[in-house]
């Protein structure tokens, strides 16, 4: 049996959960990349191919609206990645809702949750079990009615696995710029932690810290480095660790998988999201979304408003110059010292940088005082 080929392959796992004598596994390759792989008791049946995304794409939809869209309760929205409408939604489905949340072991996975679990940005690959799928499937043929909010190569994974079932299940897919894959935060945290007792790993919020990553023991906070200077994170934004399929990925375009599409409304002043509407599905959702909760603000935008920063929209992110020596010397040295290595210089001229900055600051306020 074939399935795609690894370097479109999105790690999704619909093939392995859908296989009926449970013959496939995700496995890492040399890279640290999960796919999947076909042990000897296949039979051949095929179902894993007709259920794999990519072999089979969905039809994608056309938003009809386009929306800026926040929570005026700062508070609420001060973990969010940016206008915190996730978590509105995931109240609104409240105890029937999957999304991404940290696990003890702090890889990011998909499971059934509350809005705060699922609050801000994970930069990595989120894994979803197979027992998850089936649990999805199972309750939904049930006839609940449930929401999904993940990457919209998840939210094809899932419509794809589910079926004929899929009638009870909302979606709500991501802009997304892609994922590195698990292993690579696992090695940074195993480093960064140093033995300390973690309870949270955050990258984006709408606080001091947005763009960040920070790591917490309870309220104190033991590492705290901007994106710039921190190599996982600079790693993942300037696209050189991401897996493989996400320099070429199928969903980066306007029509969408989902019923509708998170993502942040770059070119608005503060952190706003943008919320486009592309099915009837998603229409209700939003309409009982605002009914709900008077705090959701939204502010109809032509989706050109959106589509004019092209990243993750309009075009996949573009590979770095630097990819292939980062992957070099990940076969000879592993994630932490490689992005290490990778980005040394790069790393250096963002702290002179820093330091030419803080100098020029000083120097005039020193000149001012001179002058007074
Ligand atoms: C890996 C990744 C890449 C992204 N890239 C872009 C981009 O290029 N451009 C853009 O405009 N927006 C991007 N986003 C979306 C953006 O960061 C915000 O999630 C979005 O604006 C919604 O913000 P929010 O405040 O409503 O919710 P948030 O607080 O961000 O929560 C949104 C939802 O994201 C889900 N989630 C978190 N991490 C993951 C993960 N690793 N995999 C799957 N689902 C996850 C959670 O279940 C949660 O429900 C990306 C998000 C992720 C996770
Ligand atoms: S062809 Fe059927 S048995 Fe073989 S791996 Fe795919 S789903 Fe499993
Ligand atoms: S179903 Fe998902 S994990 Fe399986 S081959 Fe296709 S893309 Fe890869
Ligand atoms: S960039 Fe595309 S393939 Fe990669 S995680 Fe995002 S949606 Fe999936």
């Amino acid at each position: 049996m074939t399935l795609c080929p690894a370097d479109k392959c999105s790690g999704c796992g619909a093939c392995a959960a859908i296989c009926p004598v449970g013959c496939i596994s995700m496995r890492e390759d040399a890279f640290g990349v999960s796919h999947p792989e076909i042990g000897p008791s296949c039979t051949e049946c095929g179902l894993c191919a007709q259920t794999c995304p990519v072999l089979n794409p969905l039809p994608l939809h056309e938003p009809s609206k386009c929306y800026a869209a926040w929570n005026s309760d700062s508070e609420e929205r001060r973990l969010s990645a940016s206008g915190g409408v996730a978590a509105l939604l995931a109240r609104l489905y409240r105890g029937r809702v999957y999304g991404t949340a940290w696990s003890d072991s702090f890889m990011a996975e998909v499971k059934s949750g509350n809005a705060k679990d699922f609050k801000g940005s994970k930069y990595v690959q989120s894994h979803f079990s197979e027992d998850t799928y089936r649990e999805i499937k199972s309750r939904l043929k049930s006839g609940e009615k449930l929401l999904f909010i993940g990457t919209p190569c998840q939210v094809a994974g899932l419509l794809n696995f589910v079926g004929d079932a899929a009638e009870g299940l909302w979606t709500a897919d991501l802009l997304c710029h892609g994922v590195c894959p698990e292993r690579y935060l696992t090695e940074e945290l195993g480093h960064l932690r140093k033995g300390r007792n973690l309870t949270d790993v955050r990258f984006r919020s709408n606080d001091k810290y947005n763009y960040h990553l920070t790591l917490w023991d309870g309220d104190k906070c033991f590492y705290d480095k901007d994106q710039k200077l921190q190599p996982y994170f600079r790693a993942f934004l300037e696209g050189i660790s991401l897996r493989e399929n996400c320099y070429s990925c199928q969903y980066s375009k306007p029509e969408r998988s989902g019923d509708l599409t998170l993502g942040d409304f770059i070119g608005l002043d503060g952190q706003v999201s943008s919320v486009s509407v592309n099915t009837t599905k998603g229409s209700e959702a939003l309409k009982e979304l605002s009914a709900k909760f008077p705090e959701l603000q939204l502010v109809e935008h032509p989706y050109s408003d959106r589509l004019a920063y092209k990243p993750s929209i309009m075009e996949s992110f573009k590979k770095s110059p630097l990819r292939a020596k980062f992957l070099d010397n990940y076969l000879q040295s592993g994630f932490y010292r490689a992005v290490r290595k990778t980005l040394f210089k790069d790393i250096v001229k963002s702290y002179a940088t820093i330091a030419y900055w803080k100098i020029h600051h000083i120097g005039h306020l020193i000149k001012k005082r001179l002058l007074k």
